[in-house]
């Protein structure tokens, strides 16, 4: 199942070039858009086109949900071990092509190619991980109510799932709905971003190879998100929608799914507090904070967006802080090494410049950056802020951006409340060496994930998820396979002693 037209520059130098997809998948079928548009795909780096893809609407999607439901009853008999072995495969493939997975993302993203090696690797282990999962979908025996009744529970795959994914990390946030759906014996339709949808169509190739079967896994493209979504949404077929993206389309879709009583897992934005206490330990702080804040720009939903520091260690923070943004390497991630990469495109530039303009308009002081790097294009300075305070938009929205504000806070009490003065929450983090307070601050923020002294949470073998406007249900761990299944109780009477 492998109709790719190869396209897209020489600079990606894939050996494997069939691996960069200028088609859909919808049935088993790499397929072009109906009308025949498409849209290009570009490196925020230089512009330059890496590919191009279908430009599909809602008539492209119903053939493939229609693909996806006569696929269901199969893939679903299947048995777990089968499905893992088919899951098992998937993941091999990927670290077995890593690199080019990496570089075709590093191509249409623009992160460092070291972060997208990553993200393969991190896509690839949702695979392993459910791949495992899928042979352990107990159900459970319930002593019954009766003497001659027995109960009991199944878990059942919903049926067709829909899964919208996000530009800013193109291969896991796909794997991360995609494995536990086929483990639970559910079959996909997927919508990747616009902007990052050749890692998703990458997958595609590699499923096929798997062994997963044609119509398991469907991607349509396009630019007509709401016409897909609306498709998605609004057709009886699909039972679930998993969603990653902005709060605001994930409202929208929420709505839109409340007709049809869909099932719906929504990660949506967050708005990271990152607390550094007077007893943090401040070089493991200020590692942490180039973490979470730098990583892919600053472009991801765990990134330390506020950084709140206690007054008696603000100054040495700083001033650490500082030398460490020294060290970052601007640039091309497919030109050398590089730690920081261009922001996806202009409108994130200027939601960026809007932020830190704002933020020094109300008081704060620029301690390094805040402008445009000379790099052109996207490229942006790693901007220190201090002085920041909670009346700046920057406080109250996620910036997106490699900006590191600091707010300064002089009291436990003032730095939790400082954290949890969001509609977001997503995660949370902070630095100190007090175990009562550990605990007690890791009971208050008001996230769903909480990093201790450390900047890095992401891993499949932990439940992923926010609470407030950050979303509801969880990807990943034991409990990511429960968003993928119905759990149906099962009441069996009549069951008097017999007679011997
Ligand atoms: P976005 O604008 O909400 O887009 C996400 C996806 O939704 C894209 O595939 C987009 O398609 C699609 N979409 C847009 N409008 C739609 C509509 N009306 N109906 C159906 N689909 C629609 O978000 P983004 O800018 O790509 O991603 C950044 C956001 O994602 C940030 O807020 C970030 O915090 C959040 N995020 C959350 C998590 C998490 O796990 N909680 C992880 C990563 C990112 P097009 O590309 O075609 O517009």
């Amino acid at each position: 199942m492998n109709g790719n037209r190869p396209s897209g520059t020489s600079r990606l130098a894939l050996s494997d070039p069939s691996l960069l997809s200028s088609r859909a998948l919808v049935g088993g079928d790499w397929v072009d858009a109906d009308a025949g548009g498409t849209c290009e795909v570009t490196n925020p780096a230089d512009g330059t086109r890496v590919g191009t893809i279908p430009d599909m609407g809602a008539a492209e999607a119903r053939r493939a949900i229609d693909a996806a439901h006569a696929a269901f009853p199969a893939w679903s008999r299947r048995s777990a071990g089968e499905r893992a072995e088919v899951l098992g495969r998937m993941h091999a493939l990927l670290i077995e092509h890593q690199e080019d997975l990496a570089r075709l993302m590093t191509a249409e993203q623009g992160k460092p190619l070291a972060e997208a090696r990553g993200e393969v690797a991190y896509a690839a282990s949702y695979l392993q991980w459910f791949a495992e999962e899928a042979r352990r979908a107990y159900g459970d025996t319930i002593p019954g109510h009766a003497a001659d009744a027995r109960i009991l529970t199944l878990r059942q795959p919903v049926g067709v799932v829909a899964a919208i994914t996000p530009w800013n990390f193109p291969s896991a946030m796909l794997a991360r709905k995609l494995a536990p759906a086929l483990a639970a014996g559910c079959t996909v339709v997927a919508k990747p971003a616009t902007q990052t949808p050749l890692s998703a169509l990458a997958l595609g190739v590699l499923a096929g190879r798997a062994g997963v079967p044609a119509g398991v896994l469907n991607i349509v493209t396009g630019r007509d998100a709401a016409a897909i979504g609306g498709e998605l949404t609004g057709n009886a077929k699909v039972r679930k929608l998993s969603f990653t993206g902005s709060t605001a389309v994930g409202k929208t879709l929420m709505a839109q799914c409340a007709a049809g009583m869909k099932r719906i897992s929504m990660e949506l934005g967050g708005n990271a507090p990152f607390i550094v206490f007077e007893d943090a330990d401040l070089d493991a702080a200020v590692e942490g904070a180039i973490a979470s804040k730098f990583r892919n720009t600053g472009q991801t939903c765990i990134c330390a967006n506020r950084l709140f520091v206690h007054e008696a260690v603000y100054d040495a923070f700083a001033a650490r802080l500082g030398d460490a943004m020294a060290k970052l390497r601007v640039g091309d991630g497919l030109a050398g090494e590089t730690d920081q990469g261009p922001l996806i495109d202009g409108k994130a530039l200027e939601k960026v410049e809007e932020h830190v303009a704002d933020a020094v308009a109300r008081g704060a002081r620029v301690a390094m950056g805040g402008r445009r790097h000379a790099l052109g294009g996207t490229f942006y300075e790693p901007t220190l802020l201090l002085g920041a305070t909670p009346d700046m938009l920057l406080a109250r929205e996620e910036t997106f951006g490699p900006v590191a504000p600091l707010f300064r806070f002089s009291s436990e009490d003032e730095a939790v409340a400082l954290a949890n003065d969001t509609e977001a929450g997503l995660a949370g983090y902070f630095y100190t060496r007090d175990l009562a307070r550990a605990w007690r601050v890791a009971e208050a923020l008001e996230c769903g994930i909480v990093g201790i002294n450390t900047g890095r949470v992401s891993t499949a073998v932990a439940p992923f998820g926010g609470v407030k406007e950050s979303g509801t249900g969880r990807e990943g761990s034991k409990y990511g396979l429960d968003d993928y299944t119905e759990l149906k109780y099962v009441c069996i009477g009549g069951i008097r002693p017999g007679t011997p």
